[in-house]
């Protein structure tokens, strides 16, 4: 007898729900796609014990017609194609009709569902994929899913997954991509029944990042907007000073759907360069739109990867709509208490004491200071834990009908229910988003005039200059912005092919070990391009008649080793270029220390230089150089105001 066989339907569908049905998330992500197909408006997810035991999912979208209920669990069923030809013009997030019938084969379903024309619902339950019981049942249009105890009947599977706690994390992390990326679709999670997420559905994808991240998030974001090519980018970035220790809140989405691509990461790293130090990553919420026809999707299984055709395109548009954004905002940090706001509940939020951290740790390396990377850099990286993002989620009410106008920049935005929001325990906060643009937004220009126009206050302890504009203090790091004034200065000799050559006045010899030697000679043409005169005086010797103008302040044979060094790792063979590093660290090591006096006469002169720099607001390492404290501010800390 043959040993071949037709596996009976329900293995094969086993089989197929191995290969997308993971873990509770991925019956979520289905579940909601559809929801999303059936254009719903509104979507909730109820999870119990990380969706191990149940998750539900409501949704008010068109619903499912009494005669078509019970197919929609049968292999590639589906209302979304009826030929292959369709798929090139799909537009749901499905059309294999693969997920309900690869759901419904390992757990326990049951689907209500009513389709507007009918007037009845529909009832259907299935076990194992066996359609148990179809009977009417009054409904509200829509459908509503439960699925109970996943892979109850496939026990191997079930050991794979963690515990409730990290299940419940991947559900949030899925809905959180989903709401991201549809501002026109409410979207709650409710887990253990305390809602953890919850987004107003408003179209405005500002209020999404509002309801996910909280207040401080949102009104330190930027707004991005470019049409270039053929790709659209839309979305928002963070100001700097709410970067992160990891890549945890860059979310990129190429015609609606979430990826993880390598161009887009980089482009967007690229443009906060120098305004970020290094292992920072920015916060960034970006919607490409881009022609099907440039775009892979089968690059993954799951669809998370893309690949593009043109990914120079692809990093070129990315890359100048966030610098360009960029370089539209404001981005001197203000010194804000960090419980401006406050929760009844006594708890502060996560994602704003960790940034609190990073101001208060950031500060401007001086040259030979390597400490910087002693900052408290393990805590800012440690993850969320999935069970405190009840912490951090902020509910939507939509019943109330306060409304907050705030402009931003170019547009007015209205919302409503701000005023007031439940933390996930469900008591009121009365939290607002007053900060959220409500100060109208200023722009580097009008940073420049602030500068030129303050009244120095004087230096505190040797290093920072006080200022007062207006309403606000500037403080500046003076190592910091001198930094940035030598590197822009050097930067545009080296691009107009200025000689930076001054003659110093007696010559310097300098001893050099082997390898330094060797480096030299490699190196030779570099330090001419550079500004260096430098002879070979005997075997080990060296002797210097002109450095780069901008290190004759104080040239010495120490700072002659490390710029070999430098260039030395910098350098590539393939281009003669000096690496920007090299001038990096060129502007470092003439910039003023900290620890030194200056007089007003120094003062304002570094003010005045530092307010015509294309970027006054950090060091070429990107630390802050400038930071401010409102009057506002100091009132609240002294209590004048509450
Ligand atoms: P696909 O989404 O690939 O079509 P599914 O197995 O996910 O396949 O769903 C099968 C069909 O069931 C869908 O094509 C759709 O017609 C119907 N359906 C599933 N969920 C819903 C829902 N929430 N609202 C309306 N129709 C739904
Ligand atoms: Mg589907």
């Amino acid at each position: 007898m043959g040993k071949i066989v037709i596996l009976d339907e329900n293995t094969a569908n086993q089989i197929a729900a191995g290969e997308v049905i993971e873990r509770p998330a991925s019956v979520v992500k289905e579940l909601v796609e559809n929801s999303l197909d059936a254009g719903a408006t509104s979507v909730t997810v109820e999870i119990v014990n990380g969706g191990k035991k149940s998750i539900r999912v409501t949704d008010n979208g068109h619903g499912i017609e009494a005669d078509d209920a019970a197919m929609a669990f049968e292999r590639h069923a589906t209302s979304k194609i009826r030929t292959i030809d369709d798929i090139s013009r799909i537009s749901t997030m499905g059309f294999r009709g693969e997920a309900l019938a690869s759901i419904a084969s390992v757990a326990k379903v049951e689907m209500v569902t009513r389709a507007e024309k009918d007037a009845d619902g529909t009832r259907v339950y299935a076990e194992g994929g066996n359609i148990i019981s179809l009977s009417p049942a009054g409904a509200p249009v829509g459908t509503t899913f439960e699925v109970r105890e996943l892979f109850y009947n496939t026990p191997a599977r079930y050991k794979f997954l963690k515990n409730d706690a990290v299940e419940a994390g991947y559900i949030h992390e899925i809905l959180t991509r989903i709401a991201l990326s549809r501002p026109d679709v409410s979207v709650k999670l409710i887990n253990q029944g305390k809602t953890v997420l919850h987004t107003p559905g408003n179209h405005d994808l500002l209020s999404v990042i509002y309801s996910i991240y909280g207040s401080d998030i949102a009104r330190s974001v930027i707004p991005v907007k470019m049409s270039a090519a053929g790709i659209e980018i839309e979305g928002y970035i963070g100001k700097p000073e709410i970067s992160r220790g990891n890549r945890g809140y860059e979310s990129f989405y190429v015609n609606g759907r979430f990826i993880y691509n390598r161009i887009m990461t980089t482009a967007v790293e690229e443009a906060y360069k120098m305004k970020l130090m290094q292992k920072r990553f920015p916060f960034a919420v970006l919607m490409l739109k881009i022609s099907p026809h440039f775009v892979d999707v089968n690059v993954h299984p799951a669809k998370l990867e893309v690949r593009f055709s043109d990914e120079k395109k692809v990093f070129r548009a990315v890359y100048h709509s966030v610098s360009g954004a960029l370089s539209s905002a404001s981005l001197i940090r203000e010194v804000r208490e960090d419980g401006s706001y406050k929760l009844t509940t006594g708890q502060k939020p996560q994602i704003p004491e960790q940034i609190r951290l990073t101001e208060e740790t950031v500060y401007c390396r001086e040259p030979e200071d390597t400490a910087v990377t002693k900052q408290p850099a393990q805590r800012l990286e440690a993850p969320v834990p999935a069970a405190e993002h009840t912490q951090k989620a902020r509910e939507y009410v939509p019943e109330d009908k306060i409304t907050v106008q705030y402009a931003r920049e170019d547009k007015a935005i209205t919302q409503t229910g701000h005023e007031n929001v439940k933390t996930a325990a469900g008591e009121l906060t009365g939290e607002k988003i007053p900060d959220i643009g409500e100060a109208e937004e200023k722009s580097p220009a009008d940073d420049k005039k602030r500068l030129q126009n303050a009244r120095i206050i004087g230096q505190v302890f040797s290093s920072y200059i006080l200022l007062e504009e207006g309403e606000d203090i500037f403080i500046i790091d003076q190592h910091a912005a001198h930094e940035r004034i030598s590197y822009e200065k050097i930067r545009k000799k080296y691009a107009e092919h200025e000689s930076f050559e001054q003659g110093m006045i007696s010559p310097l010899a300098v001893n050099l070990s082997e390898l330094e030697m060797d480096r030299f000679k490699h190196l030779s043409g570099y330090l001419r391009r550079l500004g260096f005169d430098i002879e070979v005086f005997g075997s080990r010797t060296v002797l210097v008649r002109s450095v780069p103008y901008i290190l004759s302040g104080g040239f010495s044979s120490r700072d002659l080793a490390d710029i070999l060094e430098k260039l030395y790792i910098e350098v590539s063979d393939v281009s003669d270029m000096i690496p920007e590093e090299t001038l990096y660290m060129m502007a470092c090591k003439s910039a003023i220390k900290a620890n030194r006096k200056m007089t007003d006469v120094e003062i304002r002169a570094l003010v005045d230089e530092l307010a015509e720099t294309d970027d006054l607001y950090t060091c070429v390492h990107g630390r802050p150089a400038i930071i401010s404290i409102s009057k506002k501010e100091l009132e609240k800390r002294f209590k004048r105001i509450v």
